[in-house]
């Protein structure tokens, strides 16, 4: 039996490089004010036919969905957005009308088409701010973002942002959009060609050939926007040059759907290639009232934690695995592994981290294994240690010995400095 595709392990050696990792984004979100939340990794379909909307490639191609045996349909999770938005309104914590700020990390499901970097479950770390419409919102998750790729020690990062107004501006451009391309429509990609009334936005973003080239020279967003999102987005762009963080203005990096509005961003990390995002997120101002809830402003990104690792990984900037010092409990017959039972029990009351074989393995084969596991003494128990009530305490690398009464033996390796807890 294989994993799917698209699907992996993480086996106990690679694990601290993700605890690595979380470590880090908890720490960071501590710093921001931002509370950690957990929502199902399953939920009803329509959350995200919702949440997502029913036009977009992920939840048109990408679910995974099913029916459960109660007849009901559901859907693994593919974002995390549209589950934080239910729970935010299923526990009413808008009833505060204060600023909620969350972040999660967790599996995600989409049915991709599997490559470096592209899988069907990934993990995201993500944060949403939801109740603040102020542009400094836009700023912070954008520095968030910013700065946790910088503290894990990543450079070259690109920052894209974009804003695409709201409702009122995006329909004056949308209209000019349509006419652009509806004198070269027989250039489109028959994807594109169905979209173009529906949601001529993700033209924009179309990854075929003859529509990128359209795409160039198609009018830009940032021309039509009114004057409160432009003044909106000048006070991001500020807030961002204020902080020296640089960044680039694409008014390409679109998002097609009503709710999104203003703030788009992506970081992209140019060595990892085609699967080059690392994060993405933007402003979702009527996306809670789309879900049934009052007009609450929101704002967030994800980011993908396959991808930051392959980066992280690329340059060397994962430290290596800390070695924890222990001790190897060598016992042969039924009372000297009782003696070591209770040894051992007392070491790891001090905080000693301490094996004993479990393999009924002979003598020679237990020190074996306390050379092979690089542990610093070897406490070593056998008929004559049983006789005299003394264990032997060996160094392994100096082969210096001590007899130690049973009772003593936990204190006297506890109290030695080469044993770090
Ligand atoms: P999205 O939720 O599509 O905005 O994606 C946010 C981030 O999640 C992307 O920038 C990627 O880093 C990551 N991501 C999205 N889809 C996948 C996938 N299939 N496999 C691995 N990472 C992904």
């Amino acid at each position: 039996m294989q994993a799917l595709r698209g699907t992996q392990d993480i086996l106990p050696n690679d694990i601290y490089k993700w605890s690595y990792m979380e470590n880090i984004i908890r720490d960071l979100c501590a710093l921001y004010g931002y509370g950690e939340i957990r929502t199902p990794i399953f939920e009803e379909t329509k959350l995200f036919l919702r949440g997502i909307g029913d036009t977009t490639d992920v939840v048109t191609k990408e679910m995974y969905t099913f029916e459960d045996r109660g007849g009901r349909s559901i859907t693994l999770r593919p974002e995390n957005t549209a589950s934080a938005v239910r729970a935010f309104l299923e526990h009413k914590l808008y009833g505060d009308q204060g600023v909620h700020k969350l972040f999660y990390i967790g599996a995600m499901f989409r049915y991709d088409r599997p490559q470096a970097g592209r899988y069907r479950e990934f993990h995201q770390f993500g944060v949403e701010i939801l109740g603040a419409s102020s542009p400094l919102a836009d700023v912070e998750v954008i520095v968030l973002a910013y700065r946790l790729f910088q503290k894990l020690g990543l450079q070259n990062l690109e920052l894209r942002i974009n804003s695409i107004g709201d409702k009122n501006c995006r329909n004056a451009y949308k209209k000019e959009l349509i006419s652009y391309y509806e004198s070269q429509k027989d250039m489109l990609c028959e994807d594109c060609k169905q979209r173009l009334y529906k949601n001529p936005l993700r033209l924009l973003d179309c990854k075929e050939d003859n529509c990128k080239i359209l795409a160039k020279n198609a009018p830009v967003i940032t021309n039509y926007l009114c004057e409160e999102c432009h003044n909106k987005f000048e006070k991001v762009k500020s807030g961002l040059t204020a902080l020296h963080i640089s960044y680039v203005v694409d008014p390409g990096l679109v998002r097609g759907l009503d709710y999104y509005t203003n703030t788009a961003f992506e970081i992209q990390y140019p060595p990892l290639g085609a699967q080059s995002a690392i994060c993405g997120g933007g402003r979702y101002d009527k996306l809670v009232e789309e879900m049934g809830g009052p007009d609450v402003p929101g704002i967030g990104f994800a980011v993908g934690l396959e991808r930051l690792l392959l980066a992280l990984e690329g340059q060397n900037l994962i430290p290596n695995c800390p070695q924890k010092s222990s001790v190897y409990i060598v016992a042969l017959g039924e009372k000297a592994e009782i003696e070591g039972l209770k040894i051992q029990g007392e070491l790891r009351e001090k905080g000693v981290m301490t094996y004993m074989d479990l393999q009924e393995k002979s003598l020679k084969g237990q020190m074996k294994q306390a050379g092979k596991v690089q542990s610093i003494y070897a406490v070593i128990i056998g008929e004559n240690e049983i006789e005299q009530g003394k264990a032997t305490v060996k160094h392994m690398q100096t082969g210096e010995q001590s007899e130690i009464s049973f009772s003593q033996v936990a204190d006297y390796i506890s109290q030695e400095n080469s044993i770090n807890k």
